[in-house]
């Protein structure tokens, strides 16, 4: 059986899990794999050092998921609508891309009970996930601190506002989008407001995971069930994972060995 090599690409790469995720799976399952990481400074040489390194597959993240995109010769159909690749599988010479991100936040938040979400945040893991939430019936409002990044979701009918547009509804999601909170004790919005939504809701999701952000403690404070990252990004980790092995394994099959790298 060949063995494949796969990888992480990012700037900064360190800290990624997705390593130990996907040698856990490999491992487990008996595949012939082996997954390193790999700090890409230039988005534009993704597909050249791909080739070079000899890779079977790569996930793709911050800040290269639009150079990901650029450089793939086949897009699923999602990934091509949202513009962001975080999942390259190599076959027969073309780069096959697929978003992963997204349909692993669909899953995690599928978990919780209620369709009418609220999104702190607009940047490009809102704009993904925004979309394939509305695909499955979800109502999706986008409340951001500036209004520059509003327009492109505004143009595909979400409703949008700022801190300063803002008026409060019952939403029975709010999710923290931001990098608010990733490096600092920072909220996601003026407290006042998150204080006119989270009582009223049913839980309170973040997307950043390795740690209890600000936010999420602030819904604690409220009696709010809380969800972070953890499972968005083990849930986008399978779903690459069976692209990576042409699925050869179902996403139940592959849980429970990537599982191990949350405990
Ligand atoms: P972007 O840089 O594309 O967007 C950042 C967004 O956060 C913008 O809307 C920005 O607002 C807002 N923002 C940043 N700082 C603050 C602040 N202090 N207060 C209020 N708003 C702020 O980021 P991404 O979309 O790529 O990533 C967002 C988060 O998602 C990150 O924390 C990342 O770690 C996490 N993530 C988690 C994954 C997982 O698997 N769990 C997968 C992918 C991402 P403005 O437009 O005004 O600048």
């Amino acid at each position: 059986m060949s063995h494949y090599l796969y990888a992480i690409f990012g700037n900064p790469v360190s800290h990624s899990k997705s390593p130990l995720m996907h040698n856990y799976a490999f491992k487990g399952l008996g595949f012939n794999g082996c997954y390193n990481r790999y700090r890409l400074e230039e988005g534009n040489r993704l597909k050249e050092i791909f080739f070079t390194l000899k890779l079977k597959g790569i996930n793709i993240t911050v800040p290269h998921k639009e150079a990901a995109f650029a450089a793939c010769d086949k897009l699923d159909d999602f990934a091509r609508k949202v513009g962001a690749v975080n999942t390259i599988v190599e076959r027969e010479g073309k780069l096959y891309g697929y978003n992963t991100d997204a349909p692993g936040f669909l899953k995690a938040i599928s978990e919780l009970e209620g369709k009418r979400v609220l999104f702190l945040g607009a940047g490009g893991t809102a704009q993904s996930t925004a979309v394939i939430l509305k695909e499955a019936g979800y109502d999706v409002s986008v409340l951001n601190r500036s209004a520059g990044r509003l327009a492109k979701f505004e143009e595909e009918g979400f409703k949008t506002a700022t801190f300063e547009t803002f008026t409060p509804q019952r939403y029975d999601l709010v999710v923290n989008m931001t990098s608010a909170g990733l490096e600092d004790e920072s909220l996601p919005a003026p407290q006042a407001l998150l204080d006119a939504v989270i009582p009223q809701a049913n839980a309170c999701v973040d997307v950043i995971y390795g740690k209890e952000t600000s936010f999420l403690k602030l819904a604690k404070t409220y009696g709010k069930p809380t969800k972070d990252g953890s499972d968005m990004l083990l849930y986008q980790g399978i779903i690459a994972f069976e692209h990576f092995t042409d699925y050869k394994y179902t996403f139940d099959e592959i849980k429970p060995h990537m599982q191990k790298a949350f405990l």
